[in-house]
């Protein structure tokens, strides 16, 4: 019996050490993620789709402009293996959080990817370009590969067929586009040159360069004399954000107003809303667009569609 002793112990001692060997640490259960925005966020929750699932950093109903990281949100970045965020011209205050985290944790900044070409103006919205988000799925890949081997394949197979639904998404939102070709329209902030430019639109201008920073008296006064030509046929909002100051310029003019949501703030989080995202952007640019004109200042009460619109245009701006 008392030789027995010693080789319990030695077993026990060798179980322990398979145990060890064959436990999975947490690198090895998945990569642990966090993205700045929903529409990326999306993205990456289909490319990662059975391994893990990626975290969102910037809650939906806020600016990412200007988006301050609570304590818990920093701590929990600091616990992640890569972060990935548009950059630092786009989320300013998230980039002193970034600076800040230890150097093992890799940075995917999507604006220097190499996707987008970036003229003067730099518009950081490139998700609203299904061709350059296209891009910034295979970048997400890549990183994803070489962080987690282990889920290499599923990676490639994701990815691969999120670009296919993403080429499907962009022939249905240039044939549902094609027609708004020439429209006057004026929007919230300045998110949708690259929307615009790969779908042939273009907007007369915006209120706002981003959501937080009040434009000038003249810079209003330049939009006023525009909708005062007659060559403005809807102005367009975006949840969260209608200031008196538009919706005061709605009511007087009586122009048609309608929604864009470049962020997706009303969505669920996940695979499914960067397509709903785009697929709401094209519907609502439509259903201002497309409906029957009517003319500045005197709205036609007897006509449904613009009845509609008022009381539309009431209800969004009444938030
Ligand atoms: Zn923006």
């Amino acid at each position: 019996m008392t030789c027995q002793k010693p080789y319990h112990k030695h077993l026990l001692f060798k179980l322990f050490l398979l145990f060890c060997v064959l436990a999975p640490s947490p690198v090895a259960a998945g990569v642990r993620v966090a993205v700045s925005i929903a529409p990326i966020h999306s993205l990456v929750a289909s490319v990662m789709a059975g391994a893990s699932q990626p975290d969102l950093i910037v809650r939906q109903n806020v600016s990412p402009h200007n988006y301050q990281l609570t304590p818990s949100k920093a701590l929990q970045l600091s616990r992640t293996d890569l972060v990935i965020w548009i950059g630092e011209d786009f989320e300013r205050a998230l980039g002193k959080v970034i600076r800040t985290l230890p150097k093992k944790i890799t940075r995917l900044a999507l604006d220097a990817a190499g996707c987008a070409v970036f003229e003067e103006g730099r518009d950081l919205h490139i998700w609203l370009n299904p061709v350059l988000a296209i891009c910034l799925v295979r970048k997400i890949r890549t990183v994803l590969v070489r962080l987690d081997g282990e889920h290499a394949d599923l990676y490639r197979e994701n990815a691969r067929l999120l670009i296919a639904r993403l080429t499907m998404l962009d022939h249905e939102l240039a044939t549902q586009l094609a027609p708004l070709k020439g429209k006057k329209y004026l929007v919230f902030h300045d998110a949708y040159t690259r929307f615009e430019k790969h779908y042939g639109l273009k907007s007369a201008g915006f209120f706002r360069l981003t959501p937080e920073r009040l434009s000038g008296a003249r810079h209003i006064a330049r939009l006023r004399r525009k909708i005062a030509r007659a060559e403005i046929s809807c102005i367009f909002t975006e949840p969260g954000f209608i200031p008196a100051q538009v919706r005061g310029i709605i009511r007087e003019t009586g122009l048609r107003s309608g929604v864009l949501d470049p962020l997706g703030a009303r969505l669920k989080p996940g695979p499914a809303l960067y397509f709903q995202l785009m697929r709401n952007l094209a519907r609502n640019l439509r259903g201002c667009l497309m409906a029957r004109k009517r003319s500045n200042k005197k709205a036609d009460p007897g006509f449904p569609a613009s009845a509609f619109s008022r009381y539309f245009a009431c209800l969004v701006t009444d938030q």
